[in-house]
């Protein structure tokens, strides 16, 4: 996700530019390339480049009661300063702010923001992943996938004092 910003940084400070993003990135590192799409801004500010996303993607996840696999879509929103390490027009360096996780647009005015889109979508990701809310897992005895219909099992009486839990799972 490469964008070259050459022109927006000799821009006057307060421009800005919208574009739309259609790309794959992988996010989880596996070799699995995900659609990413949306929408980003960016403005020209007096140190940086402030780039704002709003994307949408999906990304395969197992579930937590049933691990069957699911595509969770994902809404990847983020804000970030990306500062330039060469002034775009006196060709000089410039010293990066102290912050040394910032990000950075390299020597040829490119801002690439696939780091961030990665970052940014692993953090969306749900701590606790569910294939549809009411997911029926599987039945702790047999193991079937209740999602596929009840098993012989008996029926388990939930204990009373998890009943409040179970309601907010
Ligand atoms: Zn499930
Ligand atoms: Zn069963």
């Amino acid at each position: 996700m490469d964008m070259n910003v050459s022109q927006l940084l000799r821009d006057p400070i307060g421009s800005t530019r919208d574009f739309k993003i259609d790309t794959l990135i992988d996010i989880t590192s596996d070799g699995k390339s995900h659609k990413i799409q949306g929408e980003c801004h960016m403005l020209r500010t007096q140190r940086s480049i402030l780039v704002k996303c709003l994307l949408n993607t999906e990304i395969e996840l197992s579930c937590n009661r049933c691990l069957g696999k699911f595509l969770q879509p994902l809404k990847i929103k983020f804000e970030e300063e990306f500062f330039p390490t060469m002034d775009a027009l006196s060709g000089a360096p410039v010293s990066l702010p102290e912050d040394s996780g910032a990000f950075t647009i390299d020597e040829q005015h490119t801002l690439d923001l696939t780091e961030a889109v990665r970052q940014y979508a692993l953090l969306a990701i749900p701590m606790k992943a569910l294939c549809k809310k009411d997911c029926a897992g599987l039945c702790p005895t047999c193991g079937k996938n209740l999602n596929e219909g009840d098993c012989d099992c008996p029926k388990q009486k939930t204990d009373p004092r998890w009943s409040k839990l179970a309601e907010l799972d």
